[in-house]
């Protein structure tokens, strides 16, 4: 490892919000350890462009959050080959949209699997090692509903509300040992995972946000990269609310 250089894993970082971030940590000189779970050629040439770019290593590293043992295998493999890790960004995460009412116990699970559980498999593995090297920083990504709530995603914003609590807990947990542990709350952000929404449902959105346009995966990497950062040395346990002033 180059001397002060600090390594980030970012779960579910092959596509959306997650590819963004890890390019724009590498563009701020990190090594990059990229999870994914399903394999494409886009991959290697992600992991080309990061490395020839901006002269960092990028290393692939393939798992399910949702599952213990590949979150271990994850942060082990981060480790063996990048040396350590200072920032984690759990990232990873679904939708399964639907009224309660007809929701399947199966699809209120699976949501609660990757994007709760999976959050608490990746840092439960990676604590321990910032503990000992005594520094680190975690980004959870949440989401506005889980702050406000949103009809037709009670597993979504129960996951990502589960997150917010989780975030404050763990960062009460571990500030003494200089480990600080910050959320990131997106609004709607053009992703694949909103580009399902019809065009009149986007465009109702749109209304109902200030800014009157959906956020990009850069508007979020931006903010995470700053929680990664030195800038943000005494901010710990806090929500960021990045959704063009959806919430206020
Ligand atoms: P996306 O475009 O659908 O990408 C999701 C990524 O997560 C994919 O790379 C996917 O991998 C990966 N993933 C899913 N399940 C996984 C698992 N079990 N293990 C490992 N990786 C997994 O979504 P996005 O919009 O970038 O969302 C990223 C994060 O931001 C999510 O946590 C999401 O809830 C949150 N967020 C998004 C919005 C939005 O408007 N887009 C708003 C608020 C919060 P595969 O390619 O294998 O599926």
């Amino acid at each position: 490892m180059e001397e002060n250089r600090k390594v980030a894993l970012i779960t579910g970082a092959a596509r959306g919000i997650g590819k963004e971030i890890a390019i724009e940590l590498a563009k701020n000189a990190c090594d990059v350890s990229i999870n994914y779970r399903t394999k494409t050629d886009e991959l290697d040439l992600l992991k080309k462009e990061i490395e020839e770019k901006y002269k960092v290593r990028c290393f692939l590293t393939q798992g399910d959050v949702a599952i213990y043992e590949d979150a271990e295998k994850m942060v082990k493999e981060t480790i063996e080959n990048l040396g350590r890790i200072d920032i984690l960004v759990n990232n990873a995460g679904i939708t399964k949209d639907g009224l309660l009412m007809r929701m399947s116990k199966e699809d209120f699970e699976s949501v609660i699997d990757i994007n709760l559980v999976g959050t608490f498999n990746v840092t439960r593995n990676v604590i321990p090692f910032m503990v000992k090297q005594k520094s680190g920083k975690i980004i959870n990504i949440s989401s506005v509903v889980g702050v406000s709530g949103n009809a037709g995603q009670t597993n979504y914003s129960a996951s990502k509300a589960g997150i917010i609590g989780f975030t404050k807990s763990l960062a009460k947990e571990v500030a003494s040992r200089n480990i600080l542990v910050n959320s990131v709350a997106p609004g709607f952000i053009a992703t694949d995972m909103t580009a399902v929404l019809s065009e009149q449902v986007k465009e109702n959105i749109n209304t109902q946000i200030p800014l009157k346009r959906m956020g990009t995966a850069q508007d979020i990497a931006k903010v995470v990269n700053f929680l990664a950062s030195e800038n943000s040395n005494y901010i710990t346990g806090q929500v960021i609310n990045v959704d063009g002033g959806m919430l206020m």
